[in-house]
């Protein structure tokens, strides 16, 4: 059961546990005002956490009660999100066919090719985005079983259903303020890759009665993610919450939300000077943090926390661990 359940016992919300909640808050200090941490990274089995797994609990039933066997996804050749979909969806029947666009490669993107490779995923390399387009309705049509085609999932999970998973996190959040383990953040931020994890937030901390203002640090420039496409997104998944029974009547608005693109560097993926010097001073802290995503949005939190009056809490979301972990 889940925070979301409790809120929606009428609404038919199919779920697996892959992750234990709720996941540890915790003040940083020397991030130039008040910083709380809520670390995402051990949300997991051990061997694979951070964001991707809240999204999975939902949508890995879900291809099960649509009578699937296969997902089909897409991202860069370093996506977390494939991984994520390739370990789990083993774990529960589920095999996994990733569609993987080049993206520049650094060790962190060569060690996730390694572990992709060893994830049993179905793996197809492309060199653009177009390219990947073109190919994707052969792709399906190759990986169908007999007539029914993968279930596809959207870059990062960021579907409706994978957006339920960051709605409960919105209401976990609440849940700490309210139980005294945080205090109320006036910012909450979070790296944006495809929008699910921001546009959760922004739905779960309003339904939690918080007052908090997400504020997405724009990692990828694939497509547009700005607070448009996050808000579109998050009624989106309100209205996937009405069509399963559940009471409510919400409606998020552009306004509800920022997203910026100032720490996005040249490109997804590409490393910048701040984001570099963010991993250094997380790691002096004891946090782990990867260049993609948590770096960037971490070079943020010194920025906004300055010119914040209240407490900024940041989301770690990156969360490998286990054997194959980076170090
Ligand atoms: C995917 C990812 C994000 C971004 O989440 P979205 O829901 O795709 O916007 C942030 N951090 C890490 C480590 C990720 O892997």
């Amino acid at each position: 059961m889940t925070l979301l359940h409790d809120r929606f016992p009428e609404a038919d919300l199919p779920h697996v546990a892959l992750g234990t909640r709720p996941t540890p808050v915790r003040r940083l200090e020397g991030w130039g005002g008040e910083v709380w941490l809520k670390d995402e990274s051990v949300f997991g089995d051990g061997d694979w956490g951070g964001n991707k797994v809240r999204k999975l609990e939902w949508i890995i039933p879900e291809a099960h009660r649509r009578g699937r066997r296969t997902l089909f996804t897409v991202g860069g050749i370093g996506t977390h999100w494939g991984l994520a979909a390739a370990l789990y969806g083993r774990e529960h029947g589920l095999r996994t066919v990733l569609g993987l666009v080049d993206q520049p490669v650094d060790d962190h993107v060569r060690d996730q090719l390694h572990r992709l490779e060893a994830s049993g995923a179905l793996v197809h390399r492309y060199p653009s985005v177009g390219r990947l387009k073109l190919a994707a309705p052969g792709l399906l049509w190759r990986h169908r079983e007999g007539l029914r085609l993968p279930y596809y999932l959207p870059a990062g999970g960021s579907s409706p259903v994978g957006t339920l998973g960051y709605v409960d996190a919105g209401l976990e959040i609440a849940e700490q303020v309210r139980s005294g383990a945080l205090p109320e953040p006036a910012v909450v931020v979070t790296a944006v890759g495809s929008a699910g994890t921001a546009a959760g937030l922004t739905v779960g901390l309003a339904l939690g009665g918080l007052s908090s203002q997400v504020l997405g640090i724009v990692v990828n420039d694939a497509f547009r993610l700005d607070a448009e496409v996050v808000a579109t997104l998050a009624n989106g998944t309100v209205e996937l919450l009405q069509r399963r029974g559940a009471t409510i009547d919400h409606v998020v608005h552009e306004s509800d939300l920022t997203t910026t693109d100032a720490y996005l560097g040249q490109t997804y993926g590409a490393t910048t000077p701040e984001g570099v010097a963010a991993l250094e001073s997380a790691r002096a802290d004891g946090l782990e943090l990867e260049p993609v995503y948590t770096a960037k949005a971490f070079a943020a939190v010194r920025d906004v926390a300055s010119r914040t009056a209240g407490p900024v809490l940041v989301l770690n979301t990156h969360g490998p661990r286990g054997p194959g972990a980076i170090s």
